[in-house]
């Protein structure tokens, strides 16, 4: 075991990387892995909670995924990437959690809300989809994290987290109601009180128009049909970005005040990803003054993108051809994780005052 401080982070496999993973997380996952002791999860059982009748696509999406990472350079013999459903003390920890969490608290939770709206799922979603969030809270805590990289819309989760570790810690621990989040650990808590470190970009928008219900540009994401994603071809890439939604109002485009949700997709895309600063600054300037079209900047963003992309949709290639390198990589990931789950799951126990026998997780 290495004394680095411990990160953990995930992604559900519900598709393949796009754009938004990359400057919301998988940037920060990639960089953060000679620092940190990292777990990167492969949240499976998540995707269950919107596609519960489509588990082969879950399975590819699971292989798609760690094929992604890998290409985008995360270092099995660095960082543990692992498959969630295969670490049972995570699940064991969500039912414990989700007896000290009132559920119109777990209601409240605003990107649970969102994630209904923008999805689609009106009053038919299952039981488990607002477990999730619970169950989210379990992901993070069985490896006791020093950090927890992820994109904006993840905070409200990360909140829940840290109620919920300050209820078991003041329950169970014996730490005092009032005590500083920072002293938790010290003062006995199993658990610290996480802090989430937001990627370079909170909130990438995707490439479609904004919702008719809000007028607010929507996230790209995976489950919106609205990404770029790190295998698609350079025709589909330059396809998709000619067909972008742009701003018809161009002001937009350079109003200090505007938030992400209302800018022009297409700035927002260069922001993120064009280098060249004093480019996107002149060329935003002639684009308000109505000097320049799409057409110019769509190219240079095709460029742009195009440069981020090939060289790991060429590393994709390679593990794309050898899927026992893929699995080999997501067993020595999970059974590390579990060493570390296990012996939260332990701490926790004892001090629910529910250790009565020891028990060793093996895989085969
Ligand atoms: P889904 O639609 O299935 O929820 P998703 O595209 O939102 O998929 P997640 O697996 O939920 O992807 O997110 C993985 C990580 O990537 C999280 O840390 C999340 O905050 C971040 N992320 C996802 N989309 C974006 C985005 N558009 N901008 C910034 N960060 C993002
Ligand atoms: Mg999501």
């Amino acid at each position: 075991m290495s004394n680095r401080p411990r990160l953990l982070s995930g992604i559900t496999p519900t598709g393949k990387m796009h754009l938004g993973h990359w400057v919301g997380a998988i940037e920060n996952w990639v960089n953060l892995q000679n620092d940190f002791d990292c777990f990167y999860l492969l949240a499976n059982k998540h995707a269950f909670t919107t596609r519960a009748n489509q588990p082969a696509e879950i399975r590819a999406s699971v292989m798609d995924l760690a094929t992604d990472l890998l290409a985008c350079g995360i270092d099995p013999s660095k960082s543990a990437l692992f498959i969630q459903s295969e670490v049972p003390c995570i699940d064991e920890l969500t039912f414990f959690l989700s007896m000290l969490l009132p559920f119109n608290r777990v209601m409240r939770n605003p990107t649970l809300a969102e994630e209904i709206r923008d999805k689609g799922l009106g009053d038919h979603y299952p039981f488990g989809f607002p477990l999730y969030a619970v169950g989210q809270c379990a992901d993070i805590l069985a490896f006791r994290p020093d950090v927890v990289p992820v994109g904006e819309d993840q905070v409200p989760h990360l909140e829940l987290c840290r109620e919920v570790t300050r209820k078991f810690n003041v329950t169970y621990c014996g730490v005092d109601s009032h005590a500083r989040d920072e002293d938790h650990a010290r003062l006995g808590g199993v658990f610290p009180v996480i802090r989430p470190r937001i990627g370079r970009v909170k909130r990438l928008v995707g490439l479609g128009a904004p919702s008719a219900e809000t007028g607010q540009l929507l996230k790209m994401s995976k489950s919106l049909n609205n990404a770029i994603y790190f295998d698609d071809e350079p025709g589909e890439i330059e396809k998709k970005i000619r067909g972008m939604y742009t701003d018809p109002k161009r002001l937009r485009a350079t109003d200090p005040g505007e938030t992400d949700a209302g800018k022009n997709p297409l700035w927002a895309m260069h922001e993120a990803f064009n280098s060249d600063v004093a480019w996107v600054e002149s060329h935003k300037a002639q684009y308000a003054a109505g000097q320049v079209g799409d057409v110019v900047i769509k190219k240079k963003l095709i460029e742009v993108i195009e440069t981020l992309v090939s060289p790991i949709r060429e590393r994709r290639r390679h593990y794309a051809a050898r899927p026992g390198d893929v699995l080999d990589a997501l067993k020595l990931g999970t059974a590390r994780a579990n060493v570390v789950a296990e012996e939260t799951l332990s701490l926790a126990k004892a001090a629910m005052k529910q250790d009565y026998f020891g028990r060793v997780v093996e895989l085969r």
